[in-house]
């Protein structure tokens, strides 16, 4: 269940109030509020609209009821305007670490900064303002594509709108529709590929031109023509802003400026695609592993292929 819960919680957290507060959304809410948690420390100012740089300093982190810590003791500092993927084995905490900058989760030890403030230490308000998330599965409501687009940016002008479907590569898309902009997404969604879907979420994310940019397995359950055409879509946003992709899927990293590889709640590998592979190490056992899987079902799918 917190798999769902967890996403629906994300997608409230970044839209606007007069939306998320509709009497069936506000009572999702109610259920997934953690009111003690992340609440704002009285007359806390707001996060500076800064360079943004993000640190972990020592972070350890554990789930309440858990035995273990997911993270434990992990350093690391993220540098505004490179592409940076976190990968790591499933479970191996990626997810948890955006929550920790998204502050839904806090810390237990250590401290997690932008720009060497603590992010407790700031208004929510602030911190969410600068930051969109996507995710594998984002939600898209039923009502006009524009409509959804602007979710992102409570306000945005349809031109504000247009631009970021334009840098999402989706525009032309939209323009191809009968109705364009005005074309009801329909329940769920399914009335756009997964692909669609897809880049109408990143539009819905450009809109706020958030200083963090975060990717939680957001081209993961595409197909990877889709995933590659997405990611490089992305990749030129990265100019002026952090972003963070976790992912498992280790072909969409290749050309990330860099790789930091999570393992036992540590950032234990940080470099390069030609870097990590030379290295031998966790990325390389991970990078081997998949290009086997990829071969065994290529060698499935065509059993004439003797390459
Ligand atoms: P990844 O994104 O790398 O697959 P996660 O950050 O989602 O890993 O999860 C790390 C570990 O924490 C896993 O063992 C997972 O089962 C556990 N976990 C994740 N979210 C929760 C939660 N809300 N409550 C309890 N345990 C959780
Ligand atoms: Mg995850």
């Amino acid at each position: 269940f917190w798999e769902v819960s967890y996403n629906i919680a994300h997608v409230m957290h970044f839209i606007p109030v007069s939306i998320s507060s509709a009497a069936a959304v506000r009572h999702i809410q109610e259920l997934l509020d953690e009111p003690t948690r992340g609440a704002d420390r009285p007359g806390a100012p707001d996060l500076p609209r800064i360079s943004h740089d993000i640190s972990f300093e020592r972070v350890t982190f554990q789930y309440d009821g858990s035995e273990t810590p997911v993270l434990d003791g992990l350093s690391l500092k993220l540098d505004v305007g490179k592409t940076i993927a976190i990968v790591g084995p499933s479970g191996s905490g990626k997810s948890t670490l955006l929550n920790l900058i998204l502050r839904l989760y806090v810390p237990d030890e250590g401290r997690v900064t932008i720009d060497g403030v603590d992010i407790r230490k700031v208004t929510r308000e602030s911190l969410r303002q600068s930051m969109a998330v996507v995710f594998q599965e984002n939600m898209l409501f039923n009502m006009s594509i524009r409509e959804n687009i602007r979710l992102g940016k409570e306000g945005a002008t349809d031109k504000e709108v247009e631009e970021a479907a334009r840098k999402a590569e989706i525009h032309r898309y939209i323009m191809s529709l009968p109705q364009k902009y005005d074309t009801q997404v329909g329940e769920r969604g399914d009335t756009l590929s997964g692909g669609q879907r897809q880049r109408v979420a990143i539009a819905r994310a450009i809109v706020r031109d958030p200083s963090i940019l975060l990717l939680d397995e957001a081209t993961s359950a595409l197909d990877q023509t889709t995933e590659a055409a997405i990611n490089k879509t992305l990749m030129k946003l990265a100019r002026g802003r952090t972003m963070l992709f976790s992912t498992h899927r280790l072909t969409s990293v290749v050309d990330m400026d860099e790789i930091i590889v999570i393992s036992g709640g540590k950032a234990i590998e940080r470099g390069t695609h030609n870097e990590l592979s030379a290295k031998g190490g966790m990325y390389r056992q991970l990078w081997d592993d998949q290009s086997l899987k990829q071969h065994q079902a290529a060698d499935d799918d065509d059993e004439e292929d003797d390459d």
